[in-house]
């Protein structure tokens, strides 16, 4: 039997109206499909409208015309088959790591006890053991973005949804959480959409980069990415690698270019 979509994105269009002021065309007619266990990553210009798309597809904003599926079923609410993890974290500053990851399990109706024993199982795969007892404040900025990865997966998402999830964080650290997540990914395999500006994240991270065009955002192109895994981070310094970052960069340099001059107007 052939594995079914994850995610299927179908002529989805979004245009903003404010009342008073110009309506904003976010999104034209996208159409995308992800099967499950793939990694894509979708890049883009500032304001291309990436989390809107992700927002829509998380069931927090509606379309103005399309549809998502996920597993086959449309979506137009947030739901279980769907986990979202955003550039800040989202982290309950008086639960522990143990209970932040138990969170959206018990929340679902889990016996505390059977809750605490999968987000164990995560905590364990992110790389936080022995820091279950810890709160928030305690961790460092990748340390809690782990914690939101973890949590994120223990509800057992059809597909996990990453804006933007390591713009916060320093260089160096970045560079670390992008090792992470791929070794989380490996573990858990499941389906991801991540979002993000930067090209080397998205090449390296992903079996597919999806290129945005500037506002209204639409799909550019789609550059599957052969790089053997596992991955490690020695791979960004290969000549394929390089030829990969070069090629995406040529097709948005125009559009981020643009958006960082409207920006300093
Ligand atoms: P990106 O994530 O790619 O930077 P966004 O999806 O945040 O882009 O935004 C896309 C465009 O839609 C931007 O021009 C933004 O100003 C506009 N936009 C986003 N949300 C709203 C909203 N609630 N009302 C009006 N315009 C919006
Ligand atoms: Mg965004």
């Amino acid at each position: 039997m052939m594995a079914a979509d994850a995610l299927s994105i179908q002529g989805i269009s979004k245009v903003f109206g404010r009342p008073g002021k110009p309506t904003v065309e976010a999104l034209r007619d996208i159409n995308l499909t992800i099967r499950e266990g793939e990694f894509v990553s979708i890049v883009g210009a500032s304001g291309s409208g990436k989390s809107t798309l992700l927002r829509i597809i998380d069931g927090l904003l509606p379309a103005s015309s399309g549809v998502v599926r996920v597993g086959g079923a449309a979506v137009n609410r947030p739901g279980a088959d769907r986990a979202m993890v955003f550039q800040q974290d989202a982290l309950l500053p008086w639960n522990t790591v143990l209970d932040n990851v138990a969170y959206g399990l018990v929340i679902g109706g889990a016996r505390k006890r059977d809750a605490h024993a999968v987000a164990q199982r995560f905590i364990e795969m992110a790389g936080l053991k022995g820091f279950e007892q810890h709160y928030p404040h305690q961790l460092s900025g990748g340390m809690r973005q782990r914690v939101n990865v973890a949590r994120a997966l223990a509800v057992d998402p059809k597909i996990l949804l990453l804006d933007e999830p390591f713009a916060a964080l320093d260089a160096q650290t970045r560079e670390i959480m992008q090792g992470e997540l791929l070794n989380i990914w490996q573990k858990s395999r499941t389906t991801v959409l991540l979002i993000t500006h930067q090209i080397d994240e998205a090449v390296f991270l992903s079996d597919r980069v999806v290129v945005f065009s500037a506002r209204p955002g639409s799909v550019r192109e789609e550059i599957p990415i052969a790089l053997p895994r596992p991955r490690a981070l020695d791979v960004k310094r290969s000549a394929e690698f390089g030829a990969l970052v070069d090629h995406i960069w040529h097709l948005i340099e125009h559009e981020v270019r643009t958006a960082v001059a409207e920006n300093l107007a």
